[in-house]
């Protein structure tokens, strides 16, 4: 059943792979037809080529826009081997069936990375690629088509055992269609781009399946992890450097933590259950961020995702692998720390080389029945400079730190977010709960829990900041993180009734700042 090749053609802009997969067909005894780079490069290698233009008598014209748009390569791809009709009318046309096609498109999107302007960008779209693609990949009964050096490799393998197979030319069929859709998608999103639209008329979301996962967030759901090519720093350009592959919820909890820690500036290291935060703290070492990090809710973090802002060293390594840990994402790791690592060996470590800008662009998908919505990733950070106090007492230097500090971790942190925090390290985080009093209060009774573990005996909340990431719609919620002990709290201000709540905080003499944006994360 395997279908030997006696004639492939080979039209590729990337040609890392070219010269292997060549000689292996013409050790085969296929002939090889190539447009004109391609077949420049096959010749400098030795290799007997055809010009598709010789095949068909009719030369590339238009700076290449027309180079294989023509019957006689058409016709060799799309022509049907089992019907007697077409094999007819191929030899009435002179035309010779191509068995495969190896294409690799115009690189769009490096162009459009480089900068260049809307005229090369256009030049940069592949018509001829894609026609040939999607036509090798319909009659993929007879003809075999790659798209990506990749697969370079198992074709070879095929051609040694005989020829290709049905499975396999089915297989890189509908890879060949994912990738041609992935590339009028990609060219839709600049087109819409140069019209200033971040959210065009239809949106084709696409990326690479990099693997299928074990089970989804339950075992009884399937899942795969896809990524799309974005190059900022995170979950999906990790080296994974040790443990077992990473689950679905891994992923998802790994993703929420690295982009908390990338947050901060400070030697900084997260802590996460369940895509929420338990521990979040800033040190001059990562080794003191660790602590502090673990004081907040040590039995949250019991088989939790840690992450960090800096490169990993030895100390802070040790500490960490005291206790169950799913995984660690870092910039990078000390050899000495891998070491400490490495005789833990469930434990997964991730290496990302960078911390992403917390205030780049992107855009961010949810799904919903019949559809899905998009927005910008929340790239929204404020400053000191973005501060109003709103009370008669104005926080202490040592506060407003805090209270910046606070506000950057609830903006990680599933709404209605209270944070607790002091000294630059959370206290009492308060997590998704359906009323803000509730994310309040369960803050404070966590932080009774954890100075009782640490052996304190006032909670840790006491004489510490709060941040709410959305504004206090009644005076209940200040007064219930004033009764937790805070002397300081910042939200973002605007509720109808924010009077009662400044009124509230006046009376309980603590200072409060509004900072105009909130951070709803539901
Ligand atoms: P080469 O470097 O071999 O001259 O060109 C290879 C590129 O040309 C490939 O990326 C292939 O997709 C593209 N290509 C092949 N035929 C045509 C065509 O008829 N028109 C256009 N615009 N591109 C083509």
């Amino acid at each position: 059943d395997r279908l030997p090749i006696r004639r492939a053609l080979l039209s590729v802009s990337d040609k890392s792979g070219l010269i292997e997969l060549g000689r292996a067909l013409a050790e085969k005894g296929a002939q090889l037809l190539s447009t004109g780079g391609s077949a420049k490069a096959l010749r400098e290698a030795g290799l007997t080529v055809t010009d598709v233009s010789e095949h068909t008598g009719f030369p590339e014209i238009l700076d290449g826009r027309v180079k294989t748009l023509v019957p006689q390569i058409h016709g060799g791809i799309l022509g049907r081997r089992d019907l007697p009709a077409h094999v007819a009318q191929m030899q009435e046309h002179d035309i010779a069936p191509i068995d495969l096609v190896c294409v690799n498109l115009y690189p769009f999107a490096a162009t459009v990375a480089s900068g260049a302007g809307p005229e090369d960008c256009i030049e940069n779209i592949d018509i001829g690629g894609p026609a040939l693609i999607r036509a090798a990949a319909k009659n993929h009964a007879h003809v075999a088509i790659l798209t990506e050096p990749a697969q370079y490799a198992a074709l070879i393998d095929m051609l040694n055992a005989g020829g290709t197979t049905l499975e396999a030319r089915r297989n890189w069929a509908g890879a060949a269609y994912a990738h041609t859709a992935a590339y009028d998608a990609m060219i839709a999103a600049w087109f819409a781009r140069q019209e200033g639209e971040i959210f065009p008329p239809t949106m084709t979301l696409t990326g690479t399946r990099r693997e299928l996962l074990r089970y989804g967030e339950n075992p009884h759901q399937k899942a795969a992890f896809y990524v799309n090519g974005e190059k900022r720093a995170g979950i999906a350009t990790a080296t994974q450097v040790q443990g077992k592959a990473l689950s679905y919820n891994n992923l998802n909890d790994t993703d929420a933590a690295f982009e908390a820690v990338a947050e901060f500036e400070e030697p900084t290291v997260v802590i996460v259950k369940h895509a929420n935060p338990c521990g979040v703290a800033t040190a001059q070492s990562l080794s003191d961020a660790w602590d502090a990090a673990l004081k907040c809710d040590p039995v949250s973090a019991f088989g939790g995702i840690v992450a960090l802002n800096r490169k990993l060293d030895a100390a802070t390594a040790e500490k960490i692998s005291a206790i169950f840990t799913e995984v660690i994402v870092a910039p990078d790791a000390e050899d000495a720390a891998k070491e400490i690592l490495a005789k833990k060996k469930n434990l997964r470590l991730l290496l990302t080389g960078s911390v992403p800008a917390p205030d780049a662009e992107g855009l961010a998908f949810r799904s919903v029945a019949g559809g899905f919505l998009a927005q910008n990733r929340d790239a929204g950070r404020v400053t000191r400079a973005d501060l109003r106090v709103v009370t008669t007492r104005a926080p202490t230097e040592a506060e407003m730190a805090d209270l910046l500090f606070a506000f950057h971790v609830a903006k990680h942190v599933k709404s209605n977010a209270v944070i607790y925090a002091k000294n630059g390290a959370t206290v009492g985080i308060g997590a998704g709960q359906m009323s803000r009093v509730d994310s309040a209060r369960i803050a404070a009774r966590k932080s009774e829990d954890a100075a009782q573990q640490a052996g304190e005996s006032a909670p840790l909340t006491q004489g510490s900041v709060a941040a709410s990431d959305a504004f206090f719609p009644f005076a209940d919620g200040l007064e219930s993180v004033v009764a937790a002990g805070a002397i300081a709290v910042i939200q973002p201000g605007g509720s109808i009734r924010d009077q009662e709540v400044i009124d509230a905080a006046d009376r309980a003499g603590i200072a409060m700042v509004f900072t105009g944006m909130r951070h709803f994360r539901h």
